[in-house]
């Protein structure tokens, strides 16, 4: 089995800076599940009081089974929390119920880059399949029977290219994700929900939650790189 060292050297710093992430996010996040909110209000509370004030009464808050599996379901005008954001009164469930009340609020005003990452998840899912199906394919049958030339070369960069697609709705998952925790905080605070000591520990689990984010992001574009340098070394 072929195995091509370079792909360490971009995969490794990506994957422990993932680790690094997850690491982070779950220790601020294990720590202020910990910590009551004064305010006394549950996850779910929280979220229902944000959209109730924003005018969003229709927008149901529903209880979901797993472990952080909390989101915001644009199509369906929903936003599901894990049980324990849901029922717990921590910093913890009130800052990440907080968090997805505030794309429920972006959909709300029409904020333009989750109304684009809607209508590319579609494009993305199939673009990141068929990316993997193709380089990883071509570059198989390389190794194993020889298959190169200008049509190996092709599927290189077609496989680059939908790879550059699924970066790129990567990359707008950050404005929207970090928008979302600005709009929560604004609500918390404007609310009384979380209380000026409160506010510092809200942010650092909100902060952390989108640190998962940007280490995906470096994963994605290191891979990128990756796969750039080997159509360019097979070019050669
Ligand atoms: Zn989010």
């Amino acid at each position: 089995m072929y195995f091509d060292p370079l792909y360490l050297v971009f995969a490794i710093p990506g994957l422990l800076l993932g680790l690094y992430a997850q690491f982070k996010l779950s220790s601020t996040y294990g720590k202020y599940r910990r910590v009551p909110a004064e305010s006394g209000l549950s996850g779910a509370q929280a979220a229902r009081r944000i959209l109730d004030d924003a005018g969003l009464s229709d927008v149901p808050v529903a209880e979901i089974p797993g472990n952080l599996t909390d989101h915001y379901d644009p199509r369906k005008r929903a936003l599901f929390l894990s049980s324990q954001n849901f029922n717990e009164r921590s910093l913890s469930a009130v800052g990440v119920a907080a968090h997805e009340a505030g794309h429920a609020l972006q959909q709300q005003v029409g904020y333009a880059p989750l109304n684009f990452r809607m209508a590319i998840v579609p494009v993305t899912n199939f673009a990141s399949m068929a990316s993997y199906f193709i380089l990883a394919g071509s570059v198989m049958l390389h190794y194993f029977i020889g298959f190169s030339g200008p049509l190996f070369s092709h599927l290189l960069t077609l496989g680059i290219i939908l790879f550059a697609i699924t970066a790129l709705f990567q990359a707008i998952t950050l404005p929207v994700e970090f928008d979302a925790s600005r709009r929560a905080k604004e609500q918390l605070f404007r609310l009384g929900i979380v209380s000026g000591s409160e506010r510092t520990a809200v942010s650092q689990v909100l902060g952390a939650a989108a640190m998962t984010y940007v280490a995906a992001m470096i994963t994605m574009l290191l891979q990128l790189v990756y796969w750039i340098s080997v159509a360019s070394r097979e070019r050669r």
